[in-house]
């Protein structure tokens, strides 16, 4: 029941607001499924807790009178009927499995921040032009299978249904043999689902909000990755006899260019990134000089072409030291995925719902992937973030206060409507 009907529906509905109590028990109430002893949360996809876990918010959802759709990749999508059913749904979602050492937030708010918009529709009667939608895709996190978001991936035809299907974890069990048994392979074939736009509500993951001291991240667009091995061949040779004009280490040239890597991430300021994660030193002996490195490269920027840009320069760095030192260095790219600018659309619905809410906002990017990132390929889309504490996650310690919860949820309510459209 309408209690507004004096008003009109846009004005009804600019009062909205969720309620962020009940949402926070919700959060709190799903990361009891894998609670961890040090306060976090272990789900990994296609588990038995994880289906514990769909169980829960698939029962949550039918409580609030929405309709439920699995697909054959085990994407969950729950519906609230709009005014007319022939508009493709305004639609969020994100994922609810987590990393093995993982957090009550990631992911997990962005379907309950779903779930609390219904909801809160409901409490105030507010009918929509289109359906509202809210999906949790299978196996965002990559943990216990490869690829990561693997059902937005299927769903927006990135890879196959059959490639997913036949990925294994460590014991050999594969994703279709794990959802069959967890009764979670659906009838509906992925991407079958045609979305009016999709906004995603997420912990930011990184320290840019809690350090601006700022409520609201208008997510722009999610970084482009390239991810490289480099081998820098030498000599090994012993510490002692060896004097240091005939040497040839591998690992001291090696050093120069990690230090290209960070430093050709800082002359790309604001989004340039670059990282040396991972370093094999041979033979690793106390008393030998390095004669083979191989260690990783991890660029990242806000398009395509300035990652590939830092790529280039920091592949000359690399011939030239080369030839400086007549060492012989490779680089060899392994994976690369493109930068994805969100919708000005969305952007604008998120930055709008964020002023007119009176919540602190800023530009952001996302140094991370997301379900978003697959959805951007279908349909208009955008991300809302909000801070977390010192910028963790994917670490049991991962937190977010309630009042950043709530706020959240609230844009993405009103961003929600202002694409879907208010009836009453
Ligand atoms: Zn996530």
């Amino acid at each position: 029941m309408n209690t507004r009907t004096d008003l009109p529906p846009q004005t009804a509905a600019a009062a909205l607001r969720v309620n962020g109590e009940r949402l926070w028990q919700s959060l709190m109430e799903l990361a009891q499924i894998g609670a961890t002893p040090k306060g976090g949360v272990c789900r990994l996809t296609l588990t038995d807790l994880d289906k514990q876990g769909r169980d829960l918010v698939l029962a949550w959802a039918r409580e609030a009178g929405m309709s439920v759709t699995i697909d054959k990749i085990g994407n969950g999508f729950m519906r609230r009927a709009g005014r007319n059913s022939a508009l493709p749904p305004i639609m969020t979602g994100s994922h609810i499995d987590t990393q093995p050492t993982g957090g009550k937030f990631d992911g997990n708010y962005g379907v309950l921040a779903g779930l609390e918009v219904v909801r809160t529709l409901n409490d105030h009667g507010i009918e929509t032009e289109a359906p509202i939608e809210v999906a949790f895709w299978t196996n965002e996190e990559g943990s216990r299978f490869v690829p990561v978001m693997m059902g937005s991936g299927v769903f927006a035809k990135a890879f196959t249904l059959e490639h997913a299907y036949a990925a294994t974890d460590t014991e050999g069990k594969t994703v279709r043999g794990e959802l069959e048994r967890i009764g979670y392979i659906g009838e509906q074939e992925p991407g079958d689902h045609p979305i009016g736009a999709y906004f995603e509500t997420h912990i930011e993951q990184g320290p840019v909000l809690e350090d601006a001291d700022v409520t609201i991240g208008v997510v722009q667009g999610v970084l482009g990755i390239r991810w490289f091995d480099c081998t820098v061949t030498g000599m090994e040779a012993h510490a002692g006899p060896t004097p240091m004009a005939l040497r040839r280490d591998a690992l001291q040239v090696a050093t120069h260019l990690m230090q290209e890597v960070v430093a050709c991430a800082l002359r790309h300021a604001p989004h340039g990134r670059g990282t040396v994660g991972m370093v094999h030193v041979h033979p690793n002996s106390r008393n030998v000089i390095p004669g083979r490195v191989k260690f990783s490269i991890d660029l990242r920027n806000g398009s395509d072409a300035a990652v590939d840009q830092m790529a280039d320069e920091v592949k000359a760095a690399a011939r030239k030291l080369a030839e400086d030192s007549g060492l012989t260095i490779q680089i060899d790219l392994v994976s690369s995925y493109p930068a994805q600018a969100f919708h000005a659309d969305c952007i604008n619905a998120v930055q709008r719902a964020a002023a007119q809410l009176g919540y602190s906002h800023m530009p952001a990017v996302s140094g991370a992937g997301h379900d978003a990132v697959y959805a951007a390929r279908l349909a208009p889309a955008g991300m809302i973030f909000i801070p977390c504490k010192d910028g963790i996650s994917h670490n049991e310690i991962e937190d977010a206060k309630p009042e950043h919860i709530t706020a959240g949820a609230n844009v993405l309510l009103h961003a929600m409507l202002e694409r879907a459209g208010v009836v009453r």
